[in-house]
């Protein structure tokens, strides 16, 4: 079992380029023999290793913990393609859409396509613990991540889970959002408010709260450190976001944010 929040993420990472080498080789050559996809994701599992440079000996804290995450995502992919119909169609796009004077910019780990009815289903990778994905879907308003994958998408009505890759006996499971079409028309809306109270020159009290501002790009420039209950309002009128730097987490409204998570974040139109 991994231990540390370090090796926890480092996983993570690795994982993620792991299933993104896999997922490009079974589309390129589709098999639903287990044994062929095996191997195949043994061979993406040295690419990984590879492109993130990483020494045998770098890899040691994870050889332990692979196998029964290769098995467990094996068996969870089996049961997802035949029980929701699902195939893959592609891994960590790079996806924009325009919303009233600001873009919406964010990468998402995974679209799969529903062969029943045409819609997209959304992933996002997640190698915390299961309760910790699960807490994330229990207020659906709060849920801002897939909320917000969703609004980058083209399409009316979507699905959208966190697929927890565990390492334990519980093996990978699915956390579906199933309200995330209420939840991205929500933020959407928030979004648009929110952009035009600031271009009227409403202040921006720092609203994020806990882990996530550990890890929020925009710490310091909120100026959080510096807020108390009397204290002044700031005001920020130019109503432009930038889009944190990869790798680093951050919100827009509270909620929580984890460290291995790709931002998506608004960038004014240029
Ligand atoms: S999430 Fe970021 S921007 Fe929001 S209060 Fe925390 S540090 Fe500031």
């Amino acid at each position: 079992e991994l231990e540390g929040e370090v090796d926890k993420r480092d996983f993570g990472n690795w994982l993620h380029e792991v299933l993104n080498h896999f997922h490009a080789a079974l589309k390129a050559a589709p098999t639903p023999d287990r044994r062929v996809r095996a191997a195949m994701i043994s061979i993406a599992s040295e690419q990984a290793t590879h492109a993130m440079g990483l020494s045998e000996a770098d890899f040691l804290p994870f050889a332990a913990a692979w196998p029964a995450v290769r098995e467990g995502y094996l068996d969870w992919l089996s049961a997802h393609e035949a029980d929701e119909g699902a195939v893959f169609e592609q891994a960590e796009p790079r996806l924009e859409q325009p919303l009233d004077d600001v873009r919406l910019v964010g990468r998402l780990d995974r679209i799969d396509r529903l062969q029943a009815d045409g819609r997209a289903y959304v992933i996002d990778y997640k190698t915390e613990s299961l309760d910790s994905s699960k807490q994330r879907v229990k207020e659906p308003f709060e849920d801002t991540q897939l909320a917000f994958y969703a609004a980058l998408l083209d399409e009316d009505t979507l699905r959208a889970a966190y697929v927890n890759v565990g390492e334990k006996a519980s093996g990978t499971q699915t956390v579906e959002q199933t309200e995330v079409v209420a939840a991205r028309d929500a933020l959407v809306e928030g979004i648009l408010h929110d952009l035009r109270r600031i271009g009227e020159g409403a202040a921006m009290p720092a609203l994020g709260e806990g882990a996530v501002c550990e890890f929020c790009a925009a710490r310091g420039l909120c100026r959080k450190d510096f807020w108390s209950d009397d204290a002044a309002p700031l005001c920020t009128p130019s109503g432009r976001v930038t889009q944190p730097p990869e790798g680093e987490a951050g919100r827009l409204r509270g909620g929580q944010a984890a460290a291995e998570d790709t931002p998506p974040g608004l960038e004014g139109r240029s």
